[in-house]
């Protein structure tokens, strides 16, 4: 009797958490346009800003990437430079940081803050979280990792995140912790082969090199890679990798590669 009624109790403690993870099933938009740093050209948003990231959302973006960096105090915010307002990101508290808004008024946004409104209201966009290189050293790099993938996972956010780095330690690191998240290197210095003996299941390279190794686009296919490319903002350049078949294309122009993939429906 007794041990039937533990069970029960367990039971009824574990459903509400299995019915607030499945209540949102994710149905990623049938596009592969992964907008750069949010959709901020067209309206003149801030890169990396939640009003950039809630764009690509308003459009149907497949993905919208953003970069993030630690503070000296270890606040995981969203910038893609090594400096804010001329302070160094690493050796600034986030609270020196924060001061300075953003040119469209917003609030420097944490990594917590930017994944929350990548959440709201949104079943198709994927966030696609660049980790950038730490410029103190390795262990400080694993640091970082450690810190955004704790987040991710504490807001239940594992679904919506695809994790890029041009780092390839971070990658192996991530790769030792999720090793089943979606994600991409960045550097364009291994072949589709390198990466998949590392479990590395995705490129996400310049498109320069490409044209360099243009073997490399079959060679992922064949290997069951995804395949991504930055920062393609050239018409023709576009025209290109969708006849080449990218799993996705990192661009500062998502409106028209939108239409451009639309039109080739
Ligand atoms: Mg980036």
């Amino acid at each position: 009797m007794k041990q039937w009624m533990v069970l029960g109790m367990a039971a009824l403690m574990v459903m509400p958490v299995m019915a607030q993870t499945k209540k949102k099933p994710m149905k990623f938009a049938n596009n592969n346009v992964v907008a750069h740093r949010g959709a901020f050209k067209a309206n003149g948003f801030p890169e990396n800003s939640i009003a950039s990231l809630q764009e690509a959302i308003r459009l149907g973006c497949t993905g919208s990437e953003f970069d993030v960096r630690m503070t000296a105090d270890d606040s995981l915010i969203i910038n893609h430079d090594e400096h804010y307002n001329k302070l160094l990101i690493e050796e600034t508290t986030y609270a020196a940081l924060q001061q300075f808004p953003l040119s469209n008024g917003e609030k420097l946004p944490t990594l917590r803050e930017y994944l929350l409104a990548g959440m709201k209201a949104n079943t198709h966009t994927r966030l696609v979280l660049e980790i950038k290189p730490s410029g103190m050293g390795k262990e400080r790099a694993v640091k970082i990792v450690d810190a955004a993938v704790a987040l991710v996972k504490s807001l239940q956010a594992e679904q919506y995140v695809v994790y890029i780095s041009f780092d390839y330690n971070m990658m192996l690191r991530l790769k030792q912790l999720v090793p089943y998240a979606p994600m991409q290197y960045l550097e364009g210095d291994k072949s589709p082969a390198q990466l998949k003996a590392d479990g590395i299941m995705g490129l996400d390279y310049h498109f320069s090199v490409f044209e360099k190794h243009p073997d490399w686009v079959t060679e992922a296919k064949q290997l069951g890679l995804v395949l991504n490319a930055w920062t393609v903002n050239d018409a023709a350049k576009m025209d290109e990798l969708l006849q080449l078949g990218f799993d996705f294309i990192t661009t500062n122009e998502p409106e028209l590669l939108l239409t451009k993939f639309k039109k080739r429906k």
